[in-house]
């Protein structure tokens, strides 16, 4: 089944349960100041769980345009390393909002993975929240029971307060989760370990798919729980995780979410995946990261210095600099990979269509000068290492953090590319002199002004001066055109 007919499926599926189908809330967040971007689907609705805004239907469903690379989920790290964590990933989702309750939510959640897209129920586990002694509330009996109707006992296992109970913040709405997990390892590398300790142990192939929140009571200021007169149920899938599953591969980046970008940038960039775990980790994060900021720009986040801008910069420079150290790619190439993706997925987020060309104009223009800022920082530490070479330098050869942070500072030259190199050539970064830099930096822009100007800069319509992207928006008159300064 191709990605794009199960998310359909999914959608029709919680339709066929009297769900609001309702389109993806924007990614890039602009009036919530303690969120930048949506990192989960229920974003969008949290007034509708505080109680401060009333929703039009009691039950909608979604798939929702998702973010985690700042705050409390921060997976960038691990994109491209692992072969489930995205920056930016598809979160399909059902809510019940006062409606019904962990009953249908569980049997809907059985029915949908194994009688319509026909999952092997052997290779599902569910979890439960074991109970919390501070917050006096005991072992999530209720969903215990009707997972036990559906489910072998043995394959119901107890998830501890971090896992399986859902806050959204220390006050307000909050209540137990329930996950599905599938393990879809091969009988042989079964044999080697007993399955359940491998549950949430960072198997690449024993990964939680689907977590099911009961919002059932409201935190207090004094932090004491009280159940809540209205309850929710709130639930997210990872949807490149169940195309993983449905199209029997065994990494989200083998799925055809991914495959014709991984092609292109195999053709583009002369490589092969899966012949070396170096090149396959930076063909991974190009293929992730350029989803992620194709979509933050379609979104209207166009890379800046500061705030979520310069986050979406920073995911743009990692795969450039993967690209860079891995792929031998001195030349801008990642935007080239924006049209595949807005074939791939145009139909069900048409913004990426009609931004096509701000997207990969804009990419194209920020590969550019950061390739040139890579060129210049290469030529500096070149000299940094040269001057160390000359110097007596102590036996563990550590080259200084304030050159590093020099490099860091007025070229945008990324630490953790620093420290490779000098690693390639036999030096250390020290760190701790860097960190301590850093901080004096972070001290002074804290007190300096907090303002700084965008870098992408919006034309007038009289303005004869040459562009760089452009963005239209079909079917409305406004066209925007941008300068680059
Ligand atoms: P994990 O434990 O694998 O990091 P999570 O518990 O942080 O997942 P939730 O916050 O419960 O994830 O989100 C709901 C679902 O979204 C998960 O069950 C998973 O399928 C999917 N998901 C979460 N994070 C990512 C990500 N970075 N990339 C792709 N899918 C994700
Ligand atoms: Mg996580
Ligand atoms: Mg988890
Ligand atoms: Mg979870």
């Amino acid at each position: 089944m191709k990605a794009n007919e199960i998310r359909s499926k999914f959608l029709e599926f919680f339709e066929s349960k009297k769900h609001q189908i309702v389109p993806s809330a924007p990614m890039v967040i602009k009036d919530d100041p303690t969120l930048m971007f949506t990192n989960a689907g229920m974003n969008q609705f949290k007034e509708y769980f505080l109680g401060n805004a009333t929703p039009k239907s009691a039950r909608v469903t979604d798939t929702q345009k998702c973010l985690r690379v700042s705050g409390k989920h921060n997976d960038l790290e691990e994109v491209g390393k692992d072969t489930y964590h995205h920056t930016m990933f598809e979160m399909l989702g059902n809510w019940s909002f006062g409606d019904y309750f962990k009953k249908e939510a569980i049997a809907w959640a059985w029915e949908l993975l194994t009688e319509v897209f026909k999952v092997n129920p052997e290779i599902l586990y569910v979890t439960i929240f074991e109970g919390d002694e501070e917050d006096g509330i005991g072992k999530d009996e209720e969903a215990y029971g009707f997972w036990k109707e559906i489910v072998p006992e043995e394959r119901i296992l107890l998830g501890n307060k971090k896992d399986n109970f859902w806050e959204m913040g220390d006050q307000g709405p909050c209540g137990p989760a329930s996950e599905i997990h599938i393990d879809i390892r091969s009988e042989e590398e079964k044999a080697k370990i007993s399955g359940k300790e491998l549950v949430n142990q960072d198997h690449p192939q024993v990964v939680e798919i689907w977590n099911l929140v009961f919002i059932q009571f409201n935190r207090k200021a004094d932090g004491s729980l009280v159940e809540l007169p209205n309850k929710h149920i709130d639930t997210g899938m990872g949807f490149e995780r169940l195309c993983m599953v449905l199209q029997d591969v065994k990494s989200n980046y083998d799925t055809d979410v991914f495959t014709p970008l991984i092609r292109e940038i195999q053709t583009i960039t002369n490589s092969t995946y899966g012949k070396s775990e170096e090149t396959d980790i930076a063909i991974r994060v190009i293929a992730d990261h350029v989803r992620a900021v194709a979509f933050a720009i379609a979104d209207g986040q166009l890379p800046s210095n500061n705030g979520a801008g310069y986050v979406i910069r920073r995911i743009l420079r990692r795969a450039i600099r993967y690209g860079f150290t891995f792929l031998n790619k001195k030349e801008p190439f990642i935007y080239k990979f924006v049209a595949t993706l807005s074939q791939q997925m145009g139909t069900a987020f048409p913004e990426l269509k009609k931004q096509k060309n701000l997207c990969e104009n804009v990419i194209k223009e920020e590969e550019n000068s950061f390739l040139k800022t890579l060129d210049q920082g290469l030529v500096l530490l070149d000299q940094i290492i040269e001057a160390a070479k000359e110097k007596n330098l102590p036996a563990d050869r550590q080259v200084s953090g304030k050159k590093a942070f020099e490099l860091y500072d007025t070229f945008g030259f990324p630490i953790d590319l620093t420290a490779l190199i000098l690693n390639e050539r036999g030096f250390k970064l020290n760190e701790t002199e860097f960190e301590e830099e850093l901080q004096k930096q972070k001290d002074r822009s804290r007190s300096a002004a907090q303002t700084k100007a965008e870098d992408w800069q919006i034309l007038r319509e009289d303005d004869e001066e040459e562009f760089i992207g452009y963005d239209s928006l079909e079917g409305e008159v406004k066209i925007t055109r941008y300068r680059k300064v």
